[in-house]
Formats: C-alpha cells, structure tokens, sequence
C-alpha cells in the first residue's frame, strides 16, 4: 500500500475557489461569534492541518438561539404559513443545496474525510431529497374525524410541536441534520441545530442558504460548540419542547437525563449498534455476500452506525467465507478523500483512530485470529488513515464482538444450526439492523422475525430510503428518523370537540 498520497490535491487551492468557511453560530440569520469569544479548532483527518477555527457556544449562545427560534415560532410567520408556501419554499431551498452541490461536498470530505465522489453525491442528495421528500408531504397529510356520534364533531389534527432542538454526529454530518430538520420545518416547528463538533462547516453553510431561499430568520438557528458545552446546554435548557438525537449510547442516555432534570422536554434517540450478518448454511453465492459485507465495513470507512460488523456464518461455509471476505475487503483501500476515485478515506479524527487500534490490538491480546489489515497507512499525509480489519473465530462474549467501534474493523463468528445463528445475532445489547442471507425462503423470513432490530434486510445489506422508516430498539434507541412516520416525532395531536 501506498505511504503517500498517490496524486495529491492542493485542497487549499480547490477550497479557495469552491467554498467559503463560515466559522460563527448562525442565530436569527447572522453569523454572530460566541458571546464568550472562544473557538475550538476544527482539523481535516486528511492530513491533520486545522482547517478552521469555529465559535465555540455555551449556555449564552443557546439561550439566543432558542430564543430566535421561539419567537419566531410565535409570530407564525413560519408555523401558520400555508402548507402549500411551506412547500415551495422548502423546494426552493432543496435546489438551491442542489446548487452548492461541490462546495457542501468538499466541505464535508474536508471536515471529515468522506471521499469527494460520495460526499457531493450520495451526501448531498440525501439531504435534497429528505427535504423534497418532506416538502411534498406537506399538503397530503389530512386529519381526522372521530366516530364520536351525532352529539359533536371531533376532530384530530396536527400541529407543530414548537421549538426542537438537534444534536447530530459527524459520521454523515449533513444527511443525519437533514432526516431532523426537514421533517421538524416542513410541518412548522423552528429548530436549533447543534452539529458535531467535528463537522459544523456544512450545516452552517445549509443554514445561510435556507434563509436565502426565503425560509424566515430564526426558524432554523444552529449553534457550534463541544457537546460537554453547547450539547448539554441545549438539552437542559427550559423552552425547548423536544430533543432530537442521532450519536452514541452514553450521550443518548445522558440527553435522557437531562430532559428529565430540566423541563422535561420529549426525547427521541438514534444511538449506535453492532449489527449482525446472519450467513446460513443456505445463503446464494458467497462472492456476492461478502461484497457486500465488505461495502457494509468499509463505506464511510466504517462509520456508519448501521456497518454491519459482526458476521456469524454457518460452520459449513466459513472457510469459504473467510477466502471470499480477503478478496472483498481487499478490494477497499484507503485514500486521499479529495481524490475523485477515492472510495475509501481516512478516520474522521485523531481520537477516533485512537479508539479503533485500541480495540484492535485488544482482540488481538485476547486471542481473535487477525485475517487482513489491523494497521495505520498513508502516514506521510499526517492523516487517520486504517486498513479494513478482519478478525477470525471471535468468540461472541468479547469486547470486540460487543462493542460499537465505528471503524472498518469486522469480526467472524462461526456457528451450528439455525437456532444458534438467530440466538448469536441477538446476543448484543443492540438492535439497531440486522441482515440474513439464505436462499430458503422460509428460513430468511423466520429469522427476520425472529431478531430484534428496527431494520432487517433478506439477502442484502444497508439499502435505506426516505420512504421507510430507520431507528433501533434496546440500547439503539427509540424513534424513528425518514417516511411519514417521522412526522409523527415533531408533532403534537390536538382533539378538537365542536358540541352540536
Ligand atoms: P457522540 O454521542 O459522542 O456525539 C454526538 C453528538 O452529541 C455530537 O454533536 C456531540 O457534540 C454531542 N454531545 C457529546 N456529548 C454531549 C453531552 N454531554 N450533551 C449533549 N450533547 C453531547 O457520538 P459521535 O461519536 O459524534 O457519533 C458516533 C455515534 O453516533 C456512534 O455511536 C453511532 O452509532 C451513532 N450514530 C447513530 C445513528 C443512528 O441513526 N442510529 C446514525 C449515525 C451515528
């Protein structure tokens, strides 16, 4: 492999004529710094320089951003606009995104590595087509009638639930913002958005071209800042009605808490998971599945909350398996990001590359067979740059078959009969998604049954649309984010009694 980049780019040149950094919380439609002054240094896992300096926000800065968003809310001149002028407005903005479409990607594969090719298209669709999506609802979601009798009328209907706060990760910084703020604004509610603060360049970005595109200040506020800070203090604070969250475990609970300690504000959760491959004796070609595995480890390079990193294959195919897994994983090299052929960059920080080799040079400590990778690359670059990881024979008890390590980093378990495989993938304290692979067609659908995740795929891995709903359950959270479901998240039902 590599130890340099194999053609580099100048991202100092590319940014001076693609993008602008804006650096300072984005409050009622300015840029304004913290009233603190405080900044916290944003670097590019590319090649570890510090690409920006970003107002770090504490209690003052969310208080005026919460503020901004609730009077705002008040004045209705978003939350009682026609659902039709709501529409328009959220089409404008989705084209104008669509627009900027090279600019919020190379924000994005700056900030957090994401290859350039993914992040201005596969990134930047999602979140145009969250907001679409969400817009086209707005005037096809009727109320309804309560069979109440010929002594009244009663109706149900809908109704915004008024100030919402976002706290998102950096994983997939905009489309994870997207699944939040396009629901919560299409059906009026005003937002403050609180980015990670590994990722806060294209939300702010996101933001300035909302209010371009007509949507009113202060309905879509965001404020940087340091979760420990900004985080907590928006989670605690009085006038928020609810909290919406996509991050770890640890913090989801801790936004729990604080909602309860505060006003006690409703709480939705998308936490993280270690998410089963089910391979049964009966599974098709296992070129394809391991394909596809290797795309479910090494997309994002492995930062995605549904990677499926835990692979339990029947003892009859597992030596196959493990041949086809080398070829697949193989196949995915890290790369410089900015690189338009790069499908694989680097780890978004230094910290998190920190944690992945911990737990790498954990299992192999406690004795799981290291298959390929395990090693730092592309170190020349001053970047986070990890080989995809398979470990062999790991027992289903260990760290690294337990833990959410957000890295390409896979672990083998092999197993006997179809009891055990279903007994295995539900042996985590997560249930966030799952697949099965098996041609028979009664044993994929009894195994989809019968494991507990939000999200099953039969003979595929990680295909997500707007159309249908994605959460977890157990410690992956509650809620769910996309399809009209999530409407549901942002709104409050009000029954109406009209006596006759
Ligand atoms: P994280 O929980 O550390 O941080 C997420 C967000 O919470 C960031 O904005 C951070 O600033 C903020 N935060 C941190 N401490 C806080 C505090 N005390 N109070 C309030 N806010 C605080 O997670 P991360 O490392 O940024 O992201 C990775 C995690 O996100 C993984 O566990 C992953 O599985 C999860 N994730 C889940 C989904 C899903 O849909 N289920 C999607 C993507 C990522």
């Amino acid at each position: 492999m590599n130890s340099t980049f194999s053609e580099p780019v100048d991202w100092s040149a590319a940014v001076a004529h693609s993008c602008t950094f804006k650096t300072s919380h984005f409050i009622h439609g300015e840029f304004t710094p913290s009233l603190s002054g405080k900044t916290f240094a944003s670097v590019s896992p590319r090649d570890g320089r510090v690409l920006a300096h970003i107002a770090a926000g504490d209690t003052g800065d969310v208080d005026r951003a919460v503020l901004s968003a609730r009077q705002t809310f008040e004045s209705g001149v978003w939350s009682r606009r026609s659902p039709r002028e709501r529409k328009r407005i959220l089409f404008d903005w989705a084209d104008l995104i669509l627009s900027h479409r090279e600019e919020l990607g190379m924000l994005e594969s700056l900030e957090v590595g994401k290859p350039i090719s993914h992040a201005t298209t596969n990134d930047v669709n999602g979140v145009v087509d969250a907001l679409r999506w969400y817009a086209e609802s707005l005037d096809k979601v009727y109320g309804e009638v309560a069979p109440i009798g010929e002594e009244a009328l009663v109706t149900i209907t809908s109704e915004p639930l008024g100030v919402i706060a976002a706290i998102v990760p950096w994983n997939y910084p905009m489309i994870l913002a997207a699944l939040k703020f396009a629901p919560a604004m299409a059906v009026g509610n005003s937002i403050v958005m609180k980015p990670a603060e590994q990722s806060s360049l294209s939300m702010l970005r996101i933001a300035e071209l909302a209010v371009e595109a007509g949507i009113p200040a202060g309905t879509l506020n965001v404020v940087c800042g340091l979760g420990a800070e900004a985080g907590a203090a928006l989670s605690q604070h009085m006038d928020v009605d609810k909290i919406v969250f996509t991050g770890s475990g640890p913090v989801g609970r801790l936004i729990q808490k604080y909602a309860a300690e505060s006003n006690g504000k409703a709480v939705q959760i998308e936490a993280g998971g270690k998410s089963p491959h089910v391979v049964f004796e009966h599974a098709g070609p296992l070129d394809i599945v391991a394909e596809r595995v290797a795309f479910s480890l090494c997309y994002n390079s492995g930062q995605t909350c549904s990677a499926g990193t835990r692979v339990l294959v029947a003892r009859s195919r597992h030596e196959e398996l493990i041949e086809q897994l080398r070829k697949a994983c193989s196949a995915w090299i890290p790369q410089d990001p900015l690189d338009p052929l790069s499908t694989m960059g680097p780890i978004a920080s230094e910290l998190q590359l920190e944690r992945v080799t911990g737990f790498i040079d954990r299992a192999i400590d406690s004795g799981s067979e290291l298959v390929m990778g395990g090693k730092r690359v592309l170190l020349d670059s001053g970047g986070f740059y990890l080989e995809p990881t398979v470990f062999d024979n790991v027992q289903n008890h260990l760290e690294i078959a337990q833990e959410e390590i957000f890295g390409p980093v896979l672990c083998v378990i092999p197993f006997e009969g179809f009891d055990e495989g279903v007994r295995l993938a539900n042996q985590t304290r997560y249930g966030l998604a799952a697949s099965v692979w098996s041609d028979n067609l009664s044993e994929g659908i009894r195994a989809s049954r019968e494991i507990r995740a939000g999200m099953v795929w039969v003979n595929t891995y990680q295909r997500s649309d707007i159309t249908f709903p994605f959460g977890g359950v157990k410690a992956s959270g509650h809620g769910r984010d996309r399809s009209l479901h999530a409407l549901a998240e942002y709104s409050s039902l009000k029954s109406t009694w009209l006596n006759l």
